[in-house]
C-alpha cells in the first residue's frame, strides 16, 4: 500500500477531537506529534518505525507512535478510523442552507491570549473547511486570566498577522480584531486608536454578570453606540453544560445563568446603530437563548454566526449555530458572516 500522510492524519485526528469539544490538552499530543513529523526526514520516519523508535522523538508518545507507523504502512489509523465513524450527521435542511451562506467566522482566539494554537494553524485549519476569512479575536487587557493582549501585544500581532496574510493560501485572509471587554461603565477595554485601526470589534461582558438589570442595559447600550463596536458578542454570559467537556459534575460546577437585561432596549440599540448580535455556536454558550433570538429577529437585527474557537477543530462549529438560527427564523441576508470580507469591511466602516 502507498504511504499516507502521518501528518495529515495526525492533525484531522486533532481536529476531530477539537469538534467533538474534548478539553486542548488531550489534543495537544496530536497537534505536537505532528509539528515533529513535519520536521524529521521520511528516511528516519520510516527507519524508525521499522525499529519501533518513533516515541523516542520529543513530541511523539505510545499512541501518537502507532498512529504516524499505519500511516507510513498505508492504513488508515485505528485512532483516526474510531473518531470518522462516530462523526456526526448533516444538518438539517434549512440550517444547511445558512451554513451555506457563510463564508467566515468574527470570533476566533489564539494562543496569543486563551486559544490553543497558533494563529497560522487556526488559518490553515479555516482554509481548509472552506472559509474565505476569519476575524482574529483575541481578549483584550483586563481580561488577564485569558491572557487579554496590552496594546504593545496588540500593536505586534497586527504586525504578525499582515506578515502571515502575505503566506496563507490564496482566497484566504484573517481580519484583524479584538474580542474586547465591555467595562462596567460601558467603555471599550482598549485604546480609541487601536480599535479604530481593526477591521471588526467584537464586545462582549465579562466581568459583574449578575448586576442588576438597569445597570446590566446601561452597560450594554452604552457600548453598542460606540462607533468601534461592529457585533455584541455572547449576549446573555450564560454558560450551559456542553457534551464532552468532561465528566457531568464538571460541566454542572461551571454552568452559570444568564445575566439579566431590558432585551427590547438592547435589541433596539443594536438596530438603530446598525450593530450585529452574536449567535454564539459553542456548546458551551449557545448565546442567546432560543427565546431571545426569535426576539432579535422580529426587531430587525443583524447576526453574526461565530464559533469562538479556542482550537482549530472548534472552527467547525458553525453548524451549531446555523442549527439555532435556523429555527428561530434567521434570514441569510441579515447574517454579517456570509458576506465577502470587502462588503463586511464596508459595512463596519459605515457606523
Ligand atoms: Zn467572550
Ligand atoms: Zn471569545
Amino acid at each position: 500500500m502507498a504511504p499516507r500522510d502521518p501528518v495529515a492524519d495526525l492533525r484531522r485526528i486533532a481536529f476531530l477531537l477539537e469538534r467533538a469539544n474534548e478539553a486542548t490538552y488531550r489534543v495537544r499530543a496530536f497537534r505536537s506529534a505532528a509539528a515533529t513529523v513535519a520536521t524529521t526526514p521520511h528516511e528516519e520516519l520510516t527507519a524508525r518505525a521499522a525499529a519501533g523508535t518513533l516515541a523516542k522523538l520529543a513530541g511523539i508518545g505510545e499512541v501518537t507512535a502507532r498512529c504516524v507507523t499505519e500511516s507510513l504502512a498505508g492504513e488508515e489509523p485505528v485512532y483516526l478510523r474510531r473518531l470518522l465513524s462516530t462523526e456526526g450527521t448533516d444538518l438539517p435542511g434549512a440550517a444547511a442552507t445558512l451554513r451555506s451562506a457563510l463564508r467566515g467566522d468574527c470570533h476566533v482566539h489564539s494562543d496569543w491570549s486563551d486559544g490553543g494554537s497558533p494563529i497560522e494553524e487556526m488559518a490553515l485549519a479555516a482554509a481548509e473547511i472552506g472559509h474565505e476569512y476569519f476575524v482574529l479575536t483575541d481578549h483584550s487587557p483586563r481580561l488577564t486570566v485569558a491572557k487579554g493582549l496590552t496594546a504593545d501585544r496588540l500593536r505586534r500581532q497586527l504586525d504578525h498577522v499582515a506578515a502571515l496574510n502575505e503566506q496563507l493560501p490564496a482566497g484566504f485572509r484573517i481580519l484583524t480584531g479584538i474580542e474586547v471587554d465591555i467595562l462596567e461603565d460601558g467603555s471599550l477595554d482598549q485604546e480609541d486608536e487601536l480599535l479604530a485601526r481593526l477591521d471588526v470589534v467584537v464586545g462582549s461582558v465579562h466581568s459583574r454578570l449578575r448586576d442588576d438589570a438597569a445597570r446590566m442595559t446601561r452597560r450594554m447600550v452604552t457600548a453598542i453606540a460606540n462607533p468601534h463596536l461592529d457585533v455584541l458578542g455572547h449576549m446573555t454570559g450564560r454558560k450551559i453544560a456542553a457534551q464532552g467537556a468532561g465528566d457531568a459534575a464538571h460541566r454542572t460546577a461551571r454552568t452559570r445563568p444568564p445575566s439579566t437585561f431590558d432585551l427590547e432596549k438592547v435589541l433596539a440599540a443594536c438596530v438603530a446603530h446598525d450593530k450585529a448580535v452574536e449567535i454564539n455556536s459553542r456548546p458551551d454558550r449557545l448565546d442567546p437563548p432560543k427565546r431571545m433570538l426569535t426576539v432579535a429577529v422580529e426587531a430587525g437585527c443583524r447576526f453574526s454566526i461565530d464559533t469562538d474557537a479556542h482550537a482549530p477543530g472548534q472552527l467547525d462549529w458553525l453548524g451549531n449555530g446555523c442549527e439555532r438560527a435556523a429555527l428561530c427564523g434567521v434570514p441569510a441576508d441579515r447574517l454579517i458572516n456570509s458576506w465577502p470580507a470587502e462588503r463586511l469591511l464596508e459595512w463596519t466602516a459605515s457606523h
